[in-house]
């Protein structure tokens, strides 16, 4: 009698830890799906403020490239003015100013030259961010797509396996079949624990001599300790 409710339990045990599983890949799926897509509005983010940065790069590169320009008709007219110099004096004066001119012009080219960098590094940055966006969201559809045939299956298992263990379930006393059901609400398969030796395998407190012989004869017993109801594997 007594090997007979241990093995129940056991089997229970069993059949306990199989929900539990089975219940967690049910919700892992929605899991990763809510993941993905708690992603991907992060990336769409990131791409919105790229792309005001796209933008403020090419900005600041046309304004360079005016300055550019600005001063490149300055060097012409300076030139110009160069030509028709009424004295020397005034001929050196146009002359410096050219130099200086031509030394802004110097700057501005190196400006603009490291503004189109700019624009080249940040719109690359867009597109890396639209491709990581692209397939992010076909990752999603084809994660979203297996858990769509997974589930059916896991929830028919899971039904299976609740018929299986109501039937199992028969093999806890009456009398202790409100303790057990707090038990399982409360630890799920951690409401049973097995003998190991002489010590429940849950807690790893020693089970007195007089406990196991009372599991032994088939009584229903919970470890003083974790309060798991103890079952010898045998
Ligand atoms: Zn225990």
């Amino acid at each position: 009698m007594g090997s007979e409710i241990s093995a129940g339990l056991k089997t229970l045990h069993g059949l306990l830890q199989q929900l539990a599983e089975a219940e967690s890949s049910l919700s892992e799926g929605p899991r990763m799906i809510g993941l993905s897509e708690r992603q991907i509005v992060a990336v769409e983010q990131q791409i919105e403020k790229q792309k005001l940065a796209v933008k403020d790069s090419r900005k600041s590169s046309d304004e360079i490239n005016l300055k550019l320009k600005t001063k490149e008709s300055e060097i012409l007219k300076l030139e110009g003015q160069l030509n028709v110099a009424s004295s020397n004096k005034e001929y050196e004066i146009i002359k410096n100013q050219i130099t200086t001119a031509k030394r802004d012009r110097g700057e501005f080219e190196e400006n603009g030259l490291l503004g189109l960098e700019a624009v080249d590094v940040a719109n690359a940055k867009l597109k890396e961010l639209d491709a990581d966006l692209q397939k992010r969201k076909q990752q999603l559809q084809s994660t979203r797509a297996s858990f769509e045939k997974e589930k059916p299956v896991l929830e028919s298992g899971i039904q299976v396996l609740q018929q299986q263990i109501s039937e199992a379930e028969k093999v806890i006393p009456g009398n202790h079949i409100a303790t057990w059901h707090r038990l399982r609400g409360a630890h799920g398969p951690g409401a049973l624990s097995q003998l190991e030796d002489d010590f429940c395998s849950a807690c790893s407190t020693r089970v007195t001599n007089q406990d196991q012989v009372r599991i032994r004869t088939g009584e229903f017993l919970c470890c003083r300790d974790c309060g798991r109801a103890l079952y010898n594997p045998g």
